[in-house]
């Protein structure tokens, strides 16, 4: 059987001696692991920018509740879970369950990533949210897609028509300079590498359907009234690098 770094450090009897560094200035995350399988994720549920009741009546209070309390943390908790089982897998040198496990590793973390950004790009309407872009942004609406109302057009149409359960999204792509509008299936189906999502309304039914049952186009419809541009300016600026 083919030597692991672990066998290797148990051989060597530097498991204690990593056991006995940590909490050193030499093990911090991202550089040494202090476990034979690799440092857990730090992720964590963020809390809500505001309160559970904010967004009325756009989105209702209990969907705001479920959404960030049950269905958030449950990616965070399958993200943890993933990486924890790819972590023992890698103790055990056992890769039966890969395919299983990277799957799981995407979609929690896509999940993460985009509810992340969703609570941030959302602020009580008249108070943050709704209206429409300025600066920067809105110049580079108008270069990619001709108008704001071409734009939101074109945005409303992509996330209305998401087959299934997903997203719709609007990237800033820096290959060529762009702001791209896809969309998202699922949590993580339909990426495009190496752009960045700088806004995005989930439209699985648990984002509205207490509120709006089948009527996904109306939630659509009725998002723009809480979509916090400011916000969604620094993401694209963070994005750009400007
Ligand atoms: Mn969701």
């Amino acid at each position: 059987m083919e030597k692991t770094r672990r066998d290797f450090m148990k051989t060597a009897g530097m498991t204690a001696l990593a056991g006995s560094l940590i909490g050193s200035p030499l093990f911090t995350a991202g550089q040494v692991s202090a476990q034979d399988a690799g440092a857990p994720s730090s992720i964590e549920l963020p809390p809500l920018p505001y309160a559970y009741d904010a967004l009325e009546p756009y989105i209702d209070t209990a969907t705001m509740q479920i959404h960030h309390d049950k269905h958030h943390q449950g990616y965070v908790n399958g993200l943890k879970a993933a990486e924890a089982a790819l972590a023992e897998a890698r103790d055990k040198n056992d890769y039966a369950m890969i395919e299983y496990w990277s799957k799981k590793l995407s979609f929690n973390y896509g999940g993460h990533y985009l509810h992340s950004m969703f609570w941030e790009i959302m602020a009580p309407s008249g108070n943050g949210g709704g209206g429409q872009p300025a600066g920067l942004l809105m110049q580079y609406i108008a270069k990619d897609f001709g108008s704001f109302d071409n734009f939101k057009a074109q945005f409303t149409a992509a996330a209305s028509k998401v087959e299934g359960s997903g997203w719709g999204v609007i990237h800033y792509r820096p290959m060529d300079d762009r702001l791209v509008i896809g969309q998202i299936e699922n949590q993580h189906k339909l990426a495009m590498w190496g752009s960045t999502p700088i806004m995005g309304i989930d439209v699985w039914e648990h984002a509205y359907y207490l509120k709006y049952q089948n009527k996904r186009g109306e939630y659509v419809d009725n998002w723009w009234n809480i979509v916090n541009w400011p916000s969604v300016s620094k993401r694209f600026r963070a994005a750009k690098g400007v």
